[in-house]
Order: structure tokens, then sequence, then C-alpha cells
């Protein structure tokens, strides 16, 4: 069985590398068949915060990622951290060690003045034939684990390939603290091995934990789950990214009105690829993903490219959808959403326009209220002459025995004809006094859905 997990530290918002992390494990889960788990590490009870809870399960939501199990919080699990510490302390795989911090401090500092990695000595480590210290009174032991001392520990990384790492470099890692709490590594190890997890798709930032974990599971007699280490996401110029410069939270996506979908086609994209296929759907996604065609190298974010998919996304989205996602838009605009007015059929009309639900939110502005036509647009499409011709085909328009796109149309040539004028000194004065603006799709449909008695009253009421 197939079980994955996205597993992130509540300490700010959900980042779109996180995303991508959630994105691929869940995507390798649903393609075998297998499950999906949330888990919430926080255990860093200091920098853990409930919003940051509540932005990943909101970010989740947002991008539409389901979990089958979960959330599961580690602050709930302390017991079962604390019995596994006994038990590998009664298995004689960890041990108490009593090192006050002054000792641990002169270890690093020679360390440092020798120029070495510093590593804890092992002074309380319980070997064969070896006396240990005096337990001292007055320190709180911690538990550490005892790392294999020889050889070396290797595992086929599922996207990085082979990775070797010699025993020597391990530290005697903490895996409780001097009040009885468990570490960070400690309770991955609990978590992965209790929930089952066959698959550890992260972040190729938690490649050194690798070789801590998969000894301390060993050690728990677990059979070793695969890992798969993702390259992290770099922003346009190739840095790392960085909160003040880049939209780094899938929260400012959604206010630059990216849609969810497009996001995911995005970032699934970003470090993943199936042929030259650039456009797809998370069915399709799921069908094709597979670890081994994860790129090895970081990819760098390129905002031209989520724009343009973005775009794609809005063309291929139903208009009724598209119209539930923009309505808190047009109220944010001031606009209170009329049920005369058919929205779905006016982004059926102009969506093939924008690359943003921003941008499509403001197309649809001039269907419920005019604006002012700027100053340049108004010397370009209007003179004196041109306001009496707008009357007289005011009056053509009210005349209309039907209306609707085709009608309106046929009213063009005729009028221009008999004015003596080009179709471009009707069209665009026409949007200019209508819409307040001459950026318009076609202007019959936009007078069509817009009604008759409001298409009269915005022209007779002038500019
Ligand atoms: N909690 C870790 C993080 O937020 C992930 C740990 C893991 O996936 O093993 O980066």
């Amino acid at each position: 069985m197939i079980r994955t997990r996205f597993a992130p530290s509540p300490t700010g918002f959900l980042h779109i590398g996180g995303v991508r992390t959630a994105l691929y494990s869940w995507a390798f889960a649903r393609k075998n068949g297998g499950r999906f788990v949330l888990r919430i590490e926080d255990t860093d009870l200091e920098r853990s915060t409930p919003e940051s809870v509540r932005a990943i399960l909101d970010g989740m939501h947002w991008v539409g990622l389901d979990y089958d199990e979960g959330p599961f919080y580690q602050t709930h699990r302390f017991d079962r951290y604390k019995a596994a510490i006994q038990e590998l302390i009664a298995a004689g795989h960890a041990y108490y060690c009593y090192c006050s911090k002054e000792e641990l401090e002169t270890m690093r500092a020679r360390a440092e003045a020798a120029g070495e990695h510093f590593v804890y000595d092992r002074r309380w480590r319980p070997e064969a034939g070896k006396t240990l210290p005096e337990k001292p009174a007055d320190v709180e032991p911690v538990v550490r684990f005892k790392m294999p001392l020889e050889g070396a520990t290797t595992w086929q990384d599922l996207v990085k390939g082979e990775i070797t790492i010699a025993n020597a470099e391990l530290d005697d890692l903490i895996i409780a603290r001097a009040d009885g709490s468990p570490t960070y590594n400690f309770c991955v190890v609990v978590d992965d091995l209790d929930m089952n997890i066959s698959h550890v798709i992260r972040g190729d930032d938690h490649v050194n934990n690798t070789p801590k974990q998969i000894n301390i599971l060993k050690a728990l007699g677990a059979t070793l789950p695969e890992y798969a280490h993702l390259p992290m996401i770099l922003s346009e110029s190739g840095a790392k990214m960085s909160k003040r410069r880049d939209a780094v939270s899938v929260v400012d996506y959604d206010r630059q009105g990216i849609l969810p979908a497009a996001m995911l086609n995005y970032l699934a994209r970003l470090g993943w690829g199936h042929g030259d296929d650039e456009f797809f759907t998370m069915e399709q996604f799921v069908v094709w993903f597979d670890l081994k065609d994860v790129s090895p190298a970081s990819g760098r974010f390129n905002q031209e490219k989520l724009l343009w998919l973005n775009a794609q996304h809005i063309k291929a989205e139903s208009n009724d959808t598209l119209a539930q996602l923009i309505d808190e838009r047009l109220q944010v605009r001031g606009i209170a959403r009329p049920d005369s007015v058919p929205l779905a059929e006016i982004i059926g009309l102009v969506k093939e326009r924008v690359q943003d639900l921003n941008a499509l939110a403001d197309e649809c502005l001039y269907f419920y209220r005019r604006s002012e036509p700027s100053a340049e647009e108004k010397s370009k499409h209007w003179d004196d002459e041109t306001y009496p011709r707008m009357l007289r085909f005011a009056e053509r328009l009210e005349a209309l025995p039907e209306w609707n796109a085709e009608s309106i149309h046929e009213l063009f040539k005729p009028f221009c004809e008999a004015e003596g004028i080009k179709m471009g000194k009707l069209g665009m004065p026409l949007r200019l006094l209508v819409c307040g603006t001459a950026k318009t799709p076609s202007i019959d449909a936009v007078l069509a859905l817009l009604g008759r008695e409001e298409t009269l009253r915005r022209m007779r009421n002038g500019i």
C-alpha cells in the first residue's frame, strides 16, 4: 500500500515550495491507489502558531489537495514519542547523557579551534568494558541515540539517486531534551513509522536528516520507507525565494487572481515534465506523474509562464464557476451583483481577454456601471459631431424589433452608409459612450448583454 504524507511545520504561511511538495506526494498516492496523509509538525512550541495551522489548512483547501487522513498533530502524540524513547533506552539503542551546557561548550570550542566539525564526544555512551563518568546530581539528562560508529548509511533517493553518508559524521543525536520532550527528527521518525508511510517525499533541505532518521527507524525495527528529495524552487533571478521580494505564500497568488488549477499546473510542471505538455489538468497529471521524471535540478519561478497558464485555465473553466469566483472581487470593487445582469454570459464574452481573475473582474465592471472615459481615448474617438450621431443611432436601437447581437449588428452597415462614415467612427465612440472605454469585445455582443434599457439610458445620459 502506497502511503505518502505532507508534513509542514506551522511556523509561517504555506509556502509555494511546500504546496509543490504536497502536490507531488498527493499525486503519487492518487496515481498508485494509495493514501495521502496530512501531518502538522508543531513540536516547536515557540514557533508554531494556530494562525499558521489555519494558513496550511486554508491553503490546502484553496488549491484543492484533499487528504485521506489527518490532520494529525504531533503535539497530540507526546505520550507515544515518550514510550518509543523508553523502548530505545531499554533495547540499548539510546542512553542518558548528563553533559552540562558548559561541557558541551568546551567541546564545541575545541572542535572550532581545531577547524573540525563538532561532534559530541560520546562520553556518556555506554559500551562494553567502558566506565561511565559519575552522574552529577544537578544535571537533568537528555537522551541520545546511539548512531552506528562505522560504515555508512546509504539510500537510493528516488529523485537524486544514491546518497551515502559516512556514519562517523552522524552525531549521537539528542532524541529527548532534559525536560523529557522529544526532538524534531525523532517525532518525524515515529510518525512515519506509525503512519506506515511508504514514500517520504519532501524538500531537499531534509537530506541531512535522512541518514539520522534511517538509523533510528532501523533501531525501532521498521521497514524503511523510500525517500524522494525535491530540489527547492528558486526565484526568477535564481536566488533563494525571499518573503520580502517574492510572492511565496499561496494566498498571495489568490490575491493576484491566479486560479488554483493554474497554480497546481504550474507547480507540477516546475520540476517535472511529461514531454512538451504545458497545459494540463490534475486528472492528467495524476495519470502521468512518476517520481523518475522529477528533475534533480532546482526550477526557477517564472511569473510570465504562470500567467500564461492562468489565462489558459480561465479560458477552459466554465463560465458559471468563474462567475462564482469573481463575485467577491466584484464586491470589493463596489458592485453588488444584480441578478438582472447575466454574469456568466458576460464572462463568456470577456474571458479570452484576460490573464487573471482581477483583470476578469475589471473587464466585467462596465456591464455594471459606466466609467469616465480617459482624456486620451476621448480625444482619439470623440469630436463635435459624435454625440448627435450617437443619438441618431440610439433611435435606431430603440426601434429594433428584437434585441440581440445579430439584429444590433445588422444596424451598423446601413447606419454608417447613411452617415457617410467608416465603421470605426461608430463603434469606438459607441463603446466610449456606453462602456467608458474603447477596449471592449465586439460592441454588438456587449449591448445585447447590457440590455436595451440600460444601453439607451447610458447613451442618452451622454459623456
Ligand atoms: N516539517 C518539515 C518542514 O516543514 C517537513 C518534515 C518532513 O517532511 O519530513 O519542512
